[in-house]
């Protein structure tokens, strides 16, 4: 595919400023360009034809499935958009009088209440832009508490090595000391070792339930209890809810704080970065330090720990949220959530005799495949499948991640894919498998139908190359 510098021809810029009606007047000297501006020059057809190229060549939950593991890509009901635009809630601005917003501030305020009804949580702020915000913000909750409580030695979090990335790094920001915890041999918290690392300086834990590979922690009341017991609070990461909704609140496994994925569970187009949002809810022993409202309200709390997102936070995606809790109601959200759980289930089951599955039992809404033997054997990595399955025409699942895992491939279906799609992935699957069997050497070449091949991804993060390099 060819860059619009690479496709312009001098002459064919398009030229539409009127003729000027006033008097000539020249700019000083020292503002002028030394030399004319470099634009690329085509007509208005081939510039409109190049984007429509372009966005033919991005890939979305409406081109087809998209089973990214810890990323939830469901499909987004358009009803969502439909509302969200409303010129009630799009064309308001931040800082007109609160009386005349009262129906976006009664929109809030609903969504809260509904996220605190699904998560068991005594109150919540929408502030967070995104869940890592949100992470970052219920840690300063627990050490606003433990400054209150005079318990500032408590510098200790507690982190399973399946959490997401984000975990420890929140924490680090936020001045804890990362502990790493363990998993055991069934993919779950180490008990042993998680007992092992409770002392009087443990500030608190962070745990995602289900995990990121897929399972749902036996032992998780134990483990919030025995953190309670030691002094420390439970931090829930609750980007994969969608397991759960209308089943299991996090509230009721004993977590004290959570953070939501607005963008994943609730709903809300994402992946190439954004918008977001990250709604923080928290058990009435935090609840004075939740940020400010953004309207700077007398009744806001004095210890709060501030504002942390400008204004009122990502509004429009709190009415996504709240079209979509109020269109599938809570008997909706919870068949979602079976729904999700069935068709990882039902895709692991399919495809376990195709790839091994790193923890052969029942999932939750994702599990992992591992490439792991087949490396060793073949040479084929995850990577390579995950770039054979471009030629098939799906989007890959996410590699390499958790890192307990090797050569690690994680699926996640999601609920609104059909039993045919997983069907025909199953199939995509089957047929790289066979590929591998006769001429292994191949998948190093894929993807062959992509516009680009394998990028040099390290040089491309390192050294990224965002202008066009005139000769
Ligand atoms: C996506 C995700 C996050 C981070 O959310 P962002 O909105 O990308 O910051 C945290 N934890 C888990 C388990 C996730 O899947």
């Amino acid at each position: 595919m060819k860059l619009i510098f690479e496709l312009s021809t001098p002459g064919h810029g398009m030229q539409y400023l009127p003729q000027s009606d006033v008097p000539k007047t020249e700019l000083p000297e020292k503002f002028r360009r030394k030399q004319a501006l470099r634009l690329p020059e085509m007509s208005e057809t081939d510039v409109s034809r190049h984007y429509a190229r372009l966005a033919k060549q991005a890939f979305g939950v409406c081109s087809g499935f998209y089973p990214l593991g810890s990323c939830t890509m469901k499909y987004n009901p358009r009803v969502n958009e439909r509302v969200a635009s409303l010129p009630g809630f799009a064309a308001v601005h931040p800082l007109q009088p609160k009386e005349t917003v009262e129906g976006c501030l009664e929109a809030i305020d609903t969504v809260q209440s509904l996220l605190c009804a699904v998560t068991g949580m005594d109150a919540m702020s929408m502030q967070p832009a995104a869940g890592a915000h949100g992470e970052y913000l219920g840690l300063l909750l627990i050490k606003k508490y433990l400054e209150k409580t005079g318990q500032t030695h408590r510098k200790r979090i507690l982190i399973p090595d399946s959490a997401h990335g984000t975990n420890p790094a929140s924490a680090v920001m936020a001045d804890f000391d990362v502990v790493n915890i363990p998993s055991a041999p069934n993919g779950c918290v180490d008990m042993e070792a998680f007992k092992k690392a409770l002392d009087g300086n443990v500030a608190g834990l962070m745990l995602t339930n289900p995990n990121t590979v897929g399972l749902f922690d036996p032992n998780i009341l134990e483990i919030t209890r025995l953190i309670h017991e030691s002094g420390g609070l439970c931090y829930y990461d609750g980007a994969n809810l969608n397991a759960i909704m209308g089943h299991v609140r996090p509230g009721d496994m004993g977590f004290d704080v959570v953070h939501l994925n607005l963008h994943k569970t609730f709903s809300t187009p994402h992946g190439g970065g954004g918008p977001g949002s990250g709604p923080v809810g928290c058990k009435d022993i935090l609840k004075e330090f939740l940020p400010k409202s953004a309207l700077g309200e007398p009744g806001d709390h004095p210890d709060s720990v501030g504002q942390i997102r400008s204004f009122y936070g990502n509004f429009g995606i709190y009415i996504r949220a709240l079209t979509y809790i109020l269109t599938l109601g809570a008997q909706g959200l919870r068949d979602a959530s079976s729904t999700a759980v069935l068709n990882a289930n039902y895709m692991m089951h399919k495809l376990k005799d195709v790839f091994p599955v790193a923890y052969d039992q029942i999932c939750m809404h994702e599990f992992i495949l591992t490439l792991e033997d087949e490396k060793k054997r073949s040479g084929v990595t995850a990577l390579d499948v995950a770039k054979a399955l471009l030629d098939e025409g799906m989007h890959p699942p996410t590699m390499y991640f958790p890192l307990v895992v090797h050569e690690a491939l994680m699926l996640e279906p999601t609920e609104t894919e059909s039993r045919e799609t997983l069907d025909a992935a199953v199939e995509s699957f089957k047929r790289i498998r066979q590929k591998i069997d006769t001429a292994p050497e191949a998948l190093h070449e894929c993807p062959v139908t992509t516009p680009i091949g394998r990028p040099d991804e390290v040089g491309a993060a390192r050294n990224p190359v965002l202008r066009y390099q005139y000769e």
